[in-house]
């Protein structure tokens, strides 16, 4: 058997990992999209390093784009196969998909615009939504934990990663020459005690393990004090400076337990009463999709459910999906929250609401999550005096603070709790992917004093016999 890295390898996007068994059938773990690496994004999403029509299945973690953002340009580009994830990753990756074909679209219109004027070539999209729409034809869902036999050398089983709703470990048994051995890979690892999800599962015992590596060298604050830091993020800013608290959040996850926190506010009867908005289209769908999984909702949240049947809705929440509406906030002073996509900032609408809002100091931007280091995100959470968006300088006068509490990603300590599972002489060799180089290596020292022994960093491309 051979082992791939084609994406995801020394760096946190594009997650993508490809497996040839001895007798020729070839399977995906993950199809990411490539994200935020500067100029060189487009080059990454367009060489896949192997051809796409040889592969037989896909096995996917989750349904956040860098893990499968780049699956209706397998097909286009040939892939006949079977996609297998969770019920919840697919309805969650069709409204994703469509999305970013969409965004696609309009770069690219905006783009050859200029191109035309220019006698230049113009250019392509990745994928268009008749690809995505191609894509969904392939996907067949899986429940936890049910064993999949995918053909007579390939069983398949999930087991619930915790990281957004719908994530899995992807568990494998796989036979080669008549031997067995088993496969697993983590795709994103969530925390231990996660408000809304249930806490990562364990799996069996692995010959082989694929693990991401985000937080591999940090602790993240305690988990429980989230809420009361949201809500004293909320009392400074809002109700003693009259400002808008604006907070970029993911669409899948973030935006979630932001509302189910400021939900749990209101029972408590300590939620300020101002408005509440959230200003994305996509984030509005996918809460609706979320409120149907209640499969992947831990006990609290379905204890409380039986009594509050909508967790994510409480007084003074608006959501807005008319562009115009939001744009109409811009103008509207009164104290609010904004919760609005991206996550990083660097595309979406609250790259406008922080643009309206950056230069008072009444108001503060809250990050609550991982940001590409490039990323707009990033780039203020360094606190700097002037900022660059869409072009523009602004003075930084606005108060930006990060919520570490928030992480919907495994620190150091979750990560070994994920892995204590695994008796570490019965695993063969551990792979660590999804992290910053120097994450990697820090991670590894720890691995290695946990007892794990065999533990690679593989580079871009890079393939192990083993
Ligand atoms: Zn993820």
């Amino acid at each position: 058997m051979k082992l791939a890295f084609h994406g995801a390898a020394r760096t946190v996007t594009g997650s993508k990992h490809l497996v040839t068994l001895s007798n020729g059938k070839k399977f995906l773990l993950d199809c990411g999209m490539f994200q935020g690496m500067g100029k060189e994004t487009e080059s990454f999403n367009r060489h896949w390093g192997f051809n796409p029509a040889e592969v037989d299945y896909v096995f996917l973690s989750h349904a956040h784009v860098d893990h499968s953002g780049l699956l209706p340009k397998l097909v286009k580009d040939g892939f006949k196969g079977t996609i297998y994830a969770t019920p919840a990753t697919i309805d969650i990756i069709k409204v994703l998909l469509l999305d970013s074909a969409f965004i696609q679209k309009q770069d690219i219109t905006f783009m050859n615009k200029k191109r035309i004027e220019e006698g230049r070539k113009l250019l392509e999209p990745l994928y268009t939504e008749e690809d995505v729409n191609r894509t969904f034809d392939h996907l067949k869902p899986v429940h936890y934990h049910q064993a999949v036999e995918v053909n007579e050398n390939i069983c398949l089983q999930f087991f619930d990663g915790g990281h957004i709703i719908g994530s899995a470990t992807v568990f494998l048994t796989l036979t080669e020459k008549g031997k067995k051995f088993t496969l697993a890979f983590s795709g994103d690892v969530g925390r231990y005690g996660d408000p809304i999800l249930h806490s990562p599962q364990t799996f069996p015992q692995a010959d082989y393990i694929i693990i991401e590596s985000t937080y591999g060298d940090k602790l993240h604050d305690r988990i429980d004090t989230y809420s009361e830091d949201l809500l004293k993020n909320i009392q400074e800013t809002c109700l003693h400076k009259k400002g808008k608290l604006i907070i970029p959040a993911f669409s899948v996850g973030r935006t979630q337990e932001l509302l189910y926190a400021l939900n749990d506010l209101e029972l408590d009867g300590v939620l300020p009463p101002i408005k509440y908005y959230v200003d994305s289209p996509m984030s509005i769908k996918v809460t609706e999709i979320v409120k149907h999984h209640t499969e992947c909702f831990n006990r609290s949240v379905q204890k409380l459910m039986r009594n509050d049947a909508d967790p994510f809705q409480f007084r003074g929440l608006h959501y807005i999906t008319d562009k115009r509406e939001s744009q109409a906030l811009n103008a509207d002073y009164k104290p609010s929250v904004i919760i609005s996509a991206s996550g990083m900032a660097e595309a979406g609408r609250v790259k406008h609401h922080i643009a309206n809002s950056i230069e008072n100091w009444r108001n503060t931007i809250l990050i609550t999550g991982y940001c590409e280091p490039h990323s707009l995100g990033a780039r203020l959470k360094l606190r700097p005096e002037t900022v660059g968006i869409f072009g523009m300088q602004y003075n930084v006068k606005a108060n930006i603070v990060t919520l570490n509490s928030m992480s919907a990603h495994a620190d150091y300590n979750d990560l070994c709790q994920y892995l204590s599972c695994q008796d570490q002489n019965e695993v063969k060799r551990v792979f660590i992917v999804h992290g910053e180089p120097d994450v990697q290596v820090e991670f590894k020292r720890r691995l290695l004093k946990k007892g794990f022994k065999d533990i690679e960093i593989p580079e871009l491309h890079q393939e192990f016999g083993l």
